[in-house]
């Protein structure tokens, strides 16, 4: 069955290294999304699964077999390519039943294999269209059904909704998921929406420069990340630099200067180290008394969206958090230049070792 395993994997271009050692296994009917910031590699390293571009080093093994010096066309891949790809002059039909063709398949079972993916995929009404006449939606629709044409347990899919309007990538995103799922396919999914690849991954790899930043199931990445980096570029974060000032049984407390300390239940550093705390802003509770865990703050900007409010929080010394927050009916709402006090539960305070190269480097996306 197709578990994908890549040892080492490295590609350089000139003095760019696309891909730096990468190691991933894909587990058989694992549904893999990888995301990271624009030019960090994985379109790269998604071709180099498919045998499109050679490694400078490294393995990449398909179902326990080493594929390095197997063309493409035998790896048993159904790819869909970054760039909406379909061919403009024939219709959906003919561009479905393409692959099959030109390999020499008796035309029945073509026609019999590109039936049952139109059914599959839901796109019988539009088999006579062509390109040029659907909808980005369609269009992706009718790549993903070539793709699994080649009805290949494998498949890789580059960006396959970026195009797409935000209502149809969110539908078409679920879609996908399903008929990976029912096929009991193995899914490579690379995208640079990280919301995306949280709602429909069952694993979650986070790259950033060639390399792999760590990898985790969604909710595990979202409430626990192992990296500052991806505490910023998963979701969103409030930084703030400090010093263990305690380690006790139950967690540790960290002194953020300007008479502010703050209790988390991470007990991995070591009282008097450098540290930097993420929280994530809808984890902070706006209070108007003193509580338990508690830092003052004063409102210095409110953005209504909806039912929900985005505060930014001045903090003593001038540091800003930012805050979301769900309206309730019959609620106080917080107002401008209101001084509160912020909230945020021990277990939902992240410690990190200050960064080397100070936080700022850490957490940019280039
Ligand atoms: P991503 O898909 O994450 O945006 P890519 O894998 O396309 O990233 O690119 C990774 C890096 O390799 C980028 O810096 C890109 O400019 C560089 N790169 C990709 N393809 C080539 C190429 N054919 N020649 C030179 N540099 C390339
Ligand atoms: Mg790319």
């Amino acid at each position: 069955m197709p578990e994908v395993k890549l040892v080492n994997i490295t590609k350089r271009y000139g003095r760019i290294i696309a891909n730096d050692h990468i190691n991933l296994t894909i587990k058989d009917r694992e549904y893999v999304s990888i995301i990271g910031p624009s030019g960090c590699g994985k379109t790269t390293l998604i071709k180099i699964i498919a045998g499109i571009i050679k490694p400078d080093e490294g393995e990449v093994y398909i179902n326990g077999k080493l594929v390095n010096d197997t063309p493409i066309e035998d790896r048993g891949i159904g790819y869909v390519f970054q760039n909406i790809a379909l061919f403009p002059h024939m219709t959906v039909w003919d561009n479905i039943i393409y692959g099959p063709k030109v390999k020499g398949y008796p035309l029945e079972e073509a026609e019999n294999l590109a039936r049952e993916t139109i059914e599959m995929i839901k796109i019988s009404a539009k088999i006579d269209s062509y390109p040029d006449e659907l909808s980005g939606g369609t269009q992706q629709k009718t790549a993903v059904a070539r793709a699994l044409m080649s009805r290949s347990s494998l498949l890789l899919l580059d960006e396959p909704l970026g195009a797409l309007d935000l209502k149809v990538r969110t539908v078409l995103r679920y879609e996908i998921r399903r008929i990976v799922k029912d096929l009991g396919l193995t899914a490579l999914h690379v995208t640079h929406d990280q919301e995306e690849a949280m709602s429909i991954s069952d694993r979650v790899v986070v790259m950033r420069k060639g390399r792999i930043v760590e990898a985790g199931r969604p909710l595990e990445l979202y409430m626990r990340p192992k990296r500052l980096f991806t505490a910023n570029f998963v979701g969103e974060a409030n930084f703030l630099t400090g010093e263990i000032s305690r380690v006790a049984e139950n967690g540790s407390i960290i002194d953020l200067g300007n008479n502010m300390k703050l209790a988390s239940t991470d007990k991995s550093r070591r009282a008097g180290e450098r540290v930097v705390i993420a929280f994530r802003p809808e984890f902070v509770a706006i209070r108007r008394e003193k509580g338990k865990n508690t830092l003052p703050g004063r409102i210095i900007n409110i953005i209504y969206s909806g039912n929900l409010l985005r505060l930014t929080i001045e903090l003593p010394g001038g540091n800003e958090i930012t805050v979301k927050k769900t309206i309730r009916s019959g609620e106080t709402f917080p107002r401008l230049g209101e001084r509160i006090m912020v909230d945020i539960p021990p277990e939902n305070v992240l410690v990190y070792q200050y960064p080397e190269g100070g936080l700022h480097k850490e957490l940019s996306l280039d």
